[in-house]
């Protein structure tokens, strides 16, 4: 078989002005090769020598190679840093994840002392932490709401929580909703409305039941 050593490789070292190694001296292809190639050389070093390039041709030519890959390498070390500040700016700006949170207390009435069971006219104070979302309390006696708001009074909205107090009116079975996120308008009652709010997306708090005798 035929070695084209010198056509893949020889001739590209003379023409960056390095030294052949020996392997084209003792083999047959190459060293025809490399002959063929003098030949060449020496009429073209024959040409009148304003057709001949000028000396620095070489080095003009890898620096036109180099040009033309640098954009893409200069690509690369700018798209790094810029993908570690969008990266950066995102952890940076991205809200920190609220635990979201429902407590709901049964303080006495005013003039009235504290009973071992909720009574009429006890007061029950609700705090909701939601951070910076979209949230609405309200309170349900049975399927009945009693109290709908997200930050117009009677909830009042400040730190990242939404609070609200109202007064037991008197018997039933009462339970707190927070709902956090795009939530539909009460309709279908309790379990209708959490159903409907958790199919639209929201997050849903109930908080335990308070029975009024
Ligand atoms: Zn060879």
């Amino acid at each position: 078989m035929k070695c084209d050593r010198f056509a893949r490789e020889g001739s590209l070292a003379l023409e960056r002005g390095e030294p052949l190694d020996p392997h084209y001296a003792s083999c047959a292809d190459c060293a025809a090769a490399l002959r063929a190639y003098r030949a060449i050389a020496g009429d073209l070093g024959g040409l009148a020598a304003d057709a001949a390039p000028s000396g620095d041709w070489q080095a003009r030519v890898h620096a036109r190679i180099a040009r033309e890959r640098a954009p893409r390498r200069r690509w690369w070390w700018l798209a790094l840093p810029v993908a570690a500040a969008a990266t950066l700016a995102l952890w940076v700006t991205r809200p920190s994840p609220v635990t979201l949170g429902l407590d709901v207390q049964v303080l006495p009435g005013p003039g009235q002392a504290r009973a071992e069971t909720p009574k009429a006219g006890d007061r029950v104070a609700i705090v909701a932490t939601v951070g910076g979302e979209a949230a609405e309390l309200r309170v349900y006696r049975g399927d009945e709401v009693l109290l709908r708001c997200s930050d117009a009074p009677p909830c009042a909205r400040a730190e990242g929580r939404v609070s609200a107090e109202f007064v037991l009116p008197g018997p039933g079975r009462y339970r707190t909703l927070l709902v956090v996120g795009e939530a539909a308008a009460p309709s279908g009652g309790l379990d209708a409305d959490v159903s409907a709010a958790r199919a639209a997306g929201a997050r849903v708090h109930l908080s335990d039941e308070i029975a009024v005798w």
